[in-house]
């Protein structure tokens, strides 16, 4: 009687163990004799003490390995299964399709906690308010007291656990005076099943294209059967209601539901929209978690604990005890793909699961990848479209100004010095026609810093980062924004993070004729300063808010960000791609793209989808409360052919040419690729490593072979990478290559001291 035992090593295979000749050392094991497949066992492995997954029962006669060379194992972690067979049986397709080792697989799978061995009932203290009490037991003069009792009333009557209220900047010492004068209490959340989600607000009456959309996902889910449908909607479309009453169904059911959201959407908005339709136990699982709080909300979902759970890209892989849809929100997104480790993309996961499940997929969104149409076009998915917004709301049009025609708008400086803006007179009248109106402007500019080169004006010099092909970006918090956040200037690589002080003279020449050229976020904010200033005052009329990752990094920033500018003032509002996905801005009713069109240019063929992807997104915060919207769109190639089909023919007439296109040169999706890379000292090392697994190929593995070539930034944190692309007519083709491949490959005497990896179906090469 063996074990079989994935463990986390990055080797392709499973290891046998043996039962100690005494299993009374096995306490949990005595009731069973054997650890149970998908239970935790500690085994010794080499010279190290390894915590694994047992995955097969065997026999000895089984075994390669005879019984005497037997390691036994050296404790059981569980008496029951903490994985069964559905997330055993998702583990190993993981590790098949991505080729990834399913030890490593499962150790991507489990939270921290669980991979050291920790049980997995933690006790976590929750705090709560004691029924009786109200603002009224407070002294006048406890203020602080009574602010952060405030703070816990926020969260209901069931209260938070203390590290909820802790990061949301409770005090401790506040949490046992607050206990002490018996105003709340503290307590272990009970474990019982959840009550029935209620309905905390009544649905909205749907329109003809939201109710065929919730009645098919219904069907589906009574039918008890896999669908994949993509729910195509245009912005402001109300996916949301269509997600929330097809939940509501299933909810009622008592079955799971699971959300996922793109890194950056998970805002308390987010839970905030959920929240206010169901009474329902809402969890949200995200990158930033700790490990306590990550391994109870695995917990809470694997015992059905969960009703709701709202998660970003790796709560796919979260094991759930009765999972009823997954509805995966702005689908196309690019954060769904993981790059690196297991690189999985979250809504194939997704579908994967739903076919495991026998329940139905919803992928939402406004602007589909061109993946998900193709499968539209192979049946695979369901396609339902919402075409129009509810009520009187139309969809904002978008009008291109041509910036070949006019020069863009000159300012002075208060020397006298003259400069470029950026920005088109056009442009700027519309700007401020909207804000005299009341409303708010939006100016999208994917661009953080003030610029993203520091050139010498005299010998051309740049400031370049010492460890990656990439220019340093010029980082200068600009006066009125300076006791807003960050208060100095500097050169940062957006690459390797890696910062220097900004020359006043050049390194080469000497001369000081140093320029920042070209523009991001907070040079346009600075010249916004100056266009809109009052003259006399030069006091700035209306707020100009910047919203990237330098200006929402501090905690609660985007919150606060979020209030002012919900506000409602008129205000002009800057940011990166950041803003563009499912924020509502009910009073922004002008969306300015200065030069958000140069992604057609890109060599990369998957820009063009990407960019007009972001287009949309961002004209889509346009008109999305009771006023009308319009998009304006500041261009240097107004006659670009794809540029035109998509303002005038809109995203879906853009993406079906795009799909065309990509048949006829036989790119993905009409052909399935692999990426592999490879990273070193050297690019010789590198390149010689990827000709040496060229060589490796089956002889007729009738694949296209792209490489090795440089990676588009070859140089990064200074590593060397060169990549080799393959490209299959058919996806099984493609697979039976890497399976026989790609793992002698890993063990080539060139690849030794090289780090190599292997992406199925890559977002971008
Ligand atoms: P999307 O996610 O498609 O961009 P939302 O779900 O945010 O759009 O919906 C946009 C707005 O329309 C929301 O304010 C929502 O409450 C409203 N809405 C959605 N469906 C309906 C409906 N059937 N009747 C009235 N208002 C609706
Ligand atoms: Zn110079
Ligand atoms: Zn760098």
């Amino acid at each position: 009687m063996l074990v079989q035992v994935a463990l986390p090593v990055p080797l392709y295979r499973v290891f046998d163990y043996r039962l100690p000749a005494d299993t009374s050392a096995l306490p949990n094991a005595i009731s069973t004799r054997m650890p149970q497949i998908g239970t935790r066992v500690e085994v010794s492995f080499g010279r190290q003490t390894l915590i694994g997954i047992v995955v097969a029962h065997l026999s000895e006669a089984d075994s390669s390995v005879p019984l005497n060379k037997l390691k036994p194992i050296n404790k059981c972690l569980d008496a029951d299964p903490i994985l069964d067979d559905s997330m055993l049986t998702l583990a190993n397709w993981l590790a098949r399709y991505y080729h990834y080792p399913l030890g490593d697989v499962l150790a991507v799978i489990l939270p921290s906690l669980v991979r050291q061995g920790k049980p997995l009932d933690l006790l976590i203290t929750h705090w709560r308010i004691l029924p009786h009490i109200t603002d009224d037991d407070f002294h006048a003069n406890a203020k602080k007291q009574k602010q952060q009792f405030d703070m816990l009333k926020l969260h209901g009557e069931r209260g938070a656990s203390e590290d909820v209220l802790l990061l949301e900047g409770m005090q401790r010492s506040f949490l046992k005076t607050l206990e002490e004068k018996g105003l709340i209490e503290r307590y272990i959340e009970s474990k019982q099943a959840p009550s029935p989600v209620k309905l905390a607000k009544m649905p909205l009456d749907l329109n003809t294209e939201q109710q065929l959309a919730v009645d098919a996902i219904i069907a589906a889910h009574e039918a008890q059967r896999y669908e994949g449908f993509l729910l195509n909607g245009i912005t402001g479309s109300g996916k949301t209601e269509v997600y929330l009453q097809a939940m509501q169904t299933v909810l009622e059911a008592g079955k799971q539901v699971l959300i996922l959201v793109p890194e950056i959407g998970l805002t308390p908005q987010t839970r905030a929209r959920f929240a206010s339709r169901f009474a329902a136990h809402i969890v949200l699982l995200h990158s930033g978690m700790n490990n306590t709080h990550r391994l109870q909300g695995w917990q809470d979902c694997r015992t059905g604990h969960a009703q709701i759970i709202i998660g970003t890209r790796s709560a796919v892989l979260y094991p759930f005890a009765n999972l009823g849809l997954i509805v995966v929100d702005e689908a196309h997104d690019g954060s769904y793909k993981q790059q690196d480790t297991l690189r999985y993309h979250a809504a194939d996961v997704a579908l994967y699961r739903g076919l495991q499940h026998h329940i139905p997929v919803v992928l939402g969104t406004a602007t589909p990848s061109l993946e998900h149409l193709k499968l539209v076009d192979d049946d695979k998915l369901s396609e339902y479209q919402l075409l129009t917004r509810p009520g009187n709301a139309k969809p904002a049009p978008m009008q291109l100004i041509d910036a070949r025609l006019q020069s863009t708008h000159q300012q002075s400086t208060d020397d006298g010095e003259r400069y470029d803006t950026g920005l088109t007179d056009t442009l700027i009248g519309a700007i401020r026609q909207t804000l005299e109106a009341g409303d708010q402007v939006l100016i999208f500019l994917n661009r953080r810093g003030y610029a993203p080169v520091l050139l010498c004006k005299a010998c051309g010099w740049q400031a370049d980062c010492p460890r990656c092909d990439a220019h340093l970006t010029v980082h200068y918090a600009s006066q009125a924004q300076q006791n807003a956040y960050s208060s100095h200037s500097y050169l940062k690589c957006h690459h390797c993070d890696w910062q220097a002080y900004i020359p006043t003279v050049c390194p080469d020449c000497g001369s000081q004729n140093l320029d920042a050229k070209g523009m991001g976020t907070t040079r346009l904010s600075e010249n916004l300063h100056a266009i809109f200033a009052n003259p006399q005052t030069s006091k700035v009329l209306y707020p100009i808010i910047q919203i990237d990752r330098d200006t929402t990094r501090l905690k609660d920033s985007w919150e606060k960000i979020y209030q002012r500018i919900n506000e409602g003032k008129p205000a002009i509002l800057v940011g990166t791609q950041m803003v563009a996905k499912g924020h509502h801005f009910p009073n922004v009713t002008l969306v300015c793209l200065p030069n958000a069109d140069r992604g057609f240019l890109s060599a990369d063929f998957r820009s063009p989808e990407h960019t007009a992807q972001l287009m949309i997104q961002v004209a889509g915060r346009a008109g999305r409360g009771d006023k009308a919207g319009r998009v304006l769109i500041q261009t240097l190639q107004p006659d670009n052919e794809l540029l035109l089909k998509l303002v005038k023919g809109g995203y879906l007439s853009f993406a079906r040419e795009l799909l065309q296109e990509r048949k006829m040169m036989g790119l993905p999706p009409h052909s399935y690729a692999a990426l592999i890379r490879c990273e070193g000292k050297t690019m010789a090392a590198t390149t010689q490593a990827l000709k040496d697994a060229i060589a490796l190929l089956p002889s007729n593995h009738n694949l296209a072979v792209l490489g090795p070539i440089d990676a588009p930034m070859s140089k990064k944190n200074s590593r060397y990478h060169a990549q080799l692309l393959l490209l299959a007519k058919d996806r099984r083709q493609l697979h039976h290559v890497l399976s026989q491949w790609w793992q002698p490959v890993q063990t080539l005497p060139s690849a030794k001291y090289l780090k190599l990896t292997l992406d199925v179906d890559p977002v971008g090469w």
